[in-house]
């Protein structure tokens, strides 16, 4: 029967409201030009659909490999990096050991923990969202974790956590995963760190450079590490079309992926500035693709009626330490102007 363990957890929940302007989940802001599209037709309709697709899929692992500036060997890939985390959840040391990440954080290493029945050691970040070293460093001591987590920039807090604690932290002896998903929006990475120590890996993701659709998650450690974790892959877990568009993306139209992050970069100092303009309005520094404010006012009060005006954020106030928190991800700038106007107009009808 199904395990006790499996019936107290909770399905992943996400936003999914109908809104005219999502800046809900972290993705980014393109729409792909006609000729991008004529050329990824093409390339889906020659697609033999009837066969399997290459198991290592050999092509996209090079193409990426030289965006990212490391090794094909270096890489193991997963269906989105939800899947990484999970087989990094499932290879390192036996399940009697736990999973130790600073609160709030990505739900996934959590869930991951639970489902494989892993302790797991939730360290509060401090106020100004750090980590709070002394505290993380007695609960490794304590509780001796196999594997520690942390999200490089954090979702949802925004931030970058101090490269030094990280250091002093994985000097303990811990399996490190810097999940980088919003690299390309903060340049900060363990890049060289994963690809020299055999107890530290990156993650990375083509989720948030514009293919969330394609589920493409990049793991980076060294060869011998890549090695092992591979083995704990499924045989064909990237599609044939993700594949085949993904490769394209990469090859052909890169430029358009780095224009739109350039982009976002920008709109966020703006958008972040604009905010801390409304009257009540706290905005929390940021290095991604989204960034966390507070008002006044309830924040599911306030994520209300901001659907009203169709505009979804995230509400993220039941969170440890976020209370009266939203998180709002940067769309186009006339995107990210309604999101102004909106949450103007709702403050004011609310005072
Ligand atoms: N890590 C972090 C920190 C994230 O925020 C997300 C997505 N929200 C993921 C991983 C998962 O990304 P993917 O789409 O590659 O599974």
């Amino acid at each position: 029967m199904i395990s006790k363990r499996i019936k107290e957890l909770s399905p992943y929940k996400t936003e999914t409201t109908p809104c005219k302007v999502k800046l809900s989940s972290n993705e980014l802001p393109i729409r792909f030009p006609e000729d991008v599209k004529r050329r990824i037709g093409e390339v889906v309709s020659s697609i033999s659909f009837n066969r399997y697709p290459d198991p290592q899929a050999t092509e996209l692992k090079e193409i990426i490999a030289f965006r990212f500036g490391v090794s094909p060997e270096n890489i193991v890939l997963g269906n989105g990096s939800d899947e990484l985390i999970q087989y990094l959840s499932m290879s390192v040391e036996e399940f009697n050991r736990g999973v130790i990440y600073p609160i709030p954080t990505f739900p996934m290493y959590g869930i991951c923990a639970s489902v494989l029945g892993r302790k797991k050691v939730e360290v509060p970040l401090q106020e100004d969202f750090d980590i709070n070293l002394e505290e993380f460093i007695r609960k490794i001591r304590e509780e001796e974790p196999a594997i520690a987590f942390f999200s490089y920039p954090n979702n949802p807090t925004g931030n970058s956590f101090s490269e030094e604690k990280i250091r002093k932290i994985r000097e303990e002896g811990v399996f490190t995963v810097l999940d980088e998903a919003y690299y390309h929006f903060s340049g900060k990475t363990f890049l060289k760190e994963a690809l020299s120590k055999e107890n530290t890996v990156v993650l990375r993701t083509l989720s948030k450079i514009g293919l969330a659709g394609l589920r493409v998650g990049v793991l980076i450690a060294k060869e011998e590490i890549a090695r092992e974790i591979n083995k704990v892959r499924l045989p064909f877990n990237i599609t044939y079309p993700s594949q085949a568009i993904a490769k394209v993306m990469l090859e052909e139209f890169y430029f358009l992926i780095e224009e739109h992050v350039s982009m976002v970069v920008r709109e966020r100092e703006r958008v972040m500035k604009e905010l801390s303009k409304l009257e009540g309005v706290k905005v929390y520094p940021s290095d991604a693709n989204f960034f966390l404010f507070s008002t006044p006012y309830p924040a599911d009060l306030v994520h209300k009626e901001l659907i009203k005006e169709g505009v979804l954020v995230r509400d993220v106030s039941y969170l440890p330490g976020l209370k009266g928190c939203m998180r709002v991800s940067l769309g186009f700038p006339e995107e990210n102007d309604l999101f102004l106007e909106a949450l103007d107009k709702v403050l004011k009808s609310l005072c």
